[in-house]
């Protein structure tokens, strides 16, 4: 099992760059097939650099402190939930809630994807800490962001559904904010991997199926850039 699993992360890791992963989380937006195929780069590219951004104005104004200690800082309590967030065969590992600002990261769910670490690529530096502050970081996005509705890319990049008349029904790209919560991980940890990358072993552990067609997605779309 682990075995299998340290093949499929050692096929994913050298295409595994913060696009190619943002493109697979812009693939699953309900909206995706609305996006026109020349867009695509660019959205992923600017929901990465929304991210960075907001992790380098967050070191400016913090410093070196954890992500428990900025989440402190910010107002917004940690709570670690010692039971199942998902349903079914969806893991949940965190959310969060804007108001009273909570962030829930769910124990049992981390603990699995810790346990599968030792065959991650190079553990990315979680060795010590786990997954914990990924997903804590990630969640810290979603917080400034929801702080500033009207700037939240979703609202900044809508696509057309349809038109009638001179009215045109759009819908925001709500893929773009986990692509931008991911950024915002890797460069507030300084990872080396996108953590979308962390799906892989996540979906491992329900559907081995499943893992192994994100990483031939993965394999296949080998985009250009960074
Ligand atoms: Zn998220």
């Amino acid at each position: 099992m682990a075995a299998a699993l340290a093949e499929l992360l050692a096929l994913a890791g050298p295409v595994a760059t913060p696009r190619a992963l943002g493109l697979l989380e812009l693939e699953a937006d309900r909206q995706f097939h609305h996006i026109a195929a020349g867009d695509r780069h660019r959205l992923v590219d600017a929901a990465l650099e929304e991210g960075a951004s907001a992790a380098r104005t967050i070191r400016r104004t913090f410093g070196l402190a954890c992500p428990d200690d900025i989440a402190g800082r910010l107002g917004i309590e940690v709570k670690t939930i010692h039971g199942e967030g998902g349903f079914g065969t969806v893991a949940v590992f965190a959310d969060h809630v804007l108001r009273p600002a909570s962030v829930r990261l769910y124990a049992p769910a981390l603990a699995a994807l810790d346990a599968c670490l030792d065959v991650y690529p190079d553990r990315d530096g979680l060795g010590a800490t786990g997954t914990r502050p990924v997903f804590l970081a990630h969640e810290l996005f979603h917080h400034l962001e929801g702080l500033r509705p009207a700037h939240a890319l979703a609202a900044r990049h809508r696509v057309a559904l349809f038109a009638i008349g001179p009215l045109t029904l759009t819908a925001g790209l709500s893929s773009l904010a986990e692509i931008a919560a991911g950024a915002f991980a890797q460069q507030l940890l300084g990872l080396r991997y996108h953590p979308k990358l962390l799906d892989v072993m996540a979906l491992f552990g329900h559907d081995v199926t499943a893992a192994q067609r994100l990483v031939e997605r993965l394999c296949a779309a080998r985009p250009t850039g960074p």
